[in-house]
């Protein structure tokens, strides 16, 4: 098959063809059901073929598909109201993923100083671990090795330090420091959290050195950890936040997120996209934001991630010799593994469960913020037969 496909070889894929998602679960062509934890990676937010969306979709669809951003779409905003509503920000800029939301991020942060006077202060100090997509700026924001090779020299303008080293942070700190960004939890680094006091101390030196704060809530934002945004733990609030994933629920959407001082520089002309904002992706994120935004949805996902954590937990116990440690927040929940975590991924699969993995040899379980306590303990019980098997593997090779 690898050999014969037209597509570019940048991805190992599992030989999985799924057909039909309904809720937590996909089915495959041939008729079997999987039990997705992945949500392709934290992106089914309120489950596959949830009726709201998909009838928000079709609705739109029958209407006009795209407009470009010529005109208004009054999508835009209702949808960036609603965001401005409930966060620090005043101003949104929609996108159509990720990474185009970090590109965004970037170039305010740099704009707002240039517009202030200070052309010369356009770094932005990062940490190690991170992930903030695969485009040329956001490679060299992310710092890793594996991502950078072979792409030419390095984009300039990013100091990277030690993960959650605030004294790094501070020595890192110039005159020519325009922002600092951080994953208030690390996605693909491994399901990292940053301790809620780092992010206050961020905060704080953002402020007295006249810095952005930037955080990147493309995974762990919308709902995911248990609050509308991970950084409503620590009680703080950034300059400037990158969305996206979650938000669309499927549906290629990002946002960039600002307050009004921090978007200062972004006048008319000074960035643009074609897509961003187009018609169907303002109804789906609009359709998704009444799911999360419904009165009790958040308490849900606190509820079902305490079943899932405390499970998880009683599995490491048991599991040592599989499962060196659990650690996470809400239902962004990372099981590190004592095996190889491709391993256990691959005794999982054979369950019927989906997972992704991540750096520091972890599974990341990712399920739709939808999933119920049941379909929780479904998939506990579907790791312990992995685990099981894995453990009777090795025994019969020892
Ligand atoms: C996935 C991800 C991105 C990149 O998003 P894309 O939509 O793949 O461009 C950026 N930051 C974080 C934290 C992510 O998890």
């Amino acid at each position: 098959m690898a050999d014969a496909t037209p597509l570019y070889q940048t991805y190992n894929r599992a030989p999985l063809r799924f057909e039909r998602g309904e809720g937590v679960w996909l089915i495959t062509e041939t008729g079997e059901r999987y039990l997705d934890f992945a949500a392709g990676v934290a992106v089914t937010s309120v489950g596959h073929g949830n009726p709201h969306v998909v009838g928000a979709l079709k609705d739109q669809a029958d209407k006009v598909w795209h407009l470009s951003n010529l005109y208004e779409v009054p999508g835009q905003e209702k949808l960036a109201k609603r965001l401005t509503d409930v966060t620090f920000a005043d101003r949104v800029f929609f996108t159509n993923s990720g990474a185009e939301a970090l590109e965004c991020a970037i170039k305010t942060a740099r704009r707002y100083h240039f517009a202030k006077g200070h052309p010369e202060k356009f770094h932005i100090i990062t940490m190690e671990g991170a992930f903030h997509g695969r485009t040329i700026a956001t490679i060299a924001a992310g710092g890793q090795e594996k991502y950078l090779e072979g792409f030419g020299p390095k984009a300039p303008g990013f100091d990277q330090v030690p993960f959650g080293d605030l004294d790094a942070v501070k020595a890192a700190i110039t005159e020519a420091t325009a922002g600092i960004l951080v994953e208030p939890v690390q996605g693909e680094g491994g399901i990292r959290p940053i301790p809620v006091e780092m992010l206050r101390a961020l905060r704080d030196l953002c402020d007295e050195h006249g810095l952005l704060l930037i955080l990147d809530e493309v995974q762990c934002g919308v709902g995911r950890t248990g609050k509308l945004f991970a950084h409503e733990w620590a009680g703080i609030t950034p300059d400037i936040m990158a969305v996206a994933k979650g938000i669309g629920g499927g549906f290629p959407l990002g946002a960039c997120l600002a307050t009004d001082e921090a978007a200062y520089g972004m006048k008319p002309g000074t960035h643009g996209s074609t897509y961003g904002g187009n018609p169907l992706a303002m109804a789906v994120g609009n359709a998704v934001l009444d799911v999360v935004l419904a009165e009790g949805f958040l308490d849900h996902v606190r509820d079902v991630a305490l079943v899932f954590r405390q499970g998880l937990a009683s599995l490491g116990d048991r599991y040592p010799d599989v499962i060196e440690e659990v650690r996470g927040e809400g239902l962004m929940l990372g099981m590190k593994a004592k095996v190889p975590n491709t391993e256990l991924l691959m005794a999982m699969r054979d369950e019927h469960l989906l997972g992704v993995p991540a750096g520091d040899n972890v599974i990341r379980l990712l399920p739709p913020l939808t999933v119920t306590a049941a379909e929780a303990r479904e998939g506990i019980a579907r790791i312990e037969r992995a685990a099981e098997h894995i453990r009777a593997k090795a025994a019969a090779t020892a």
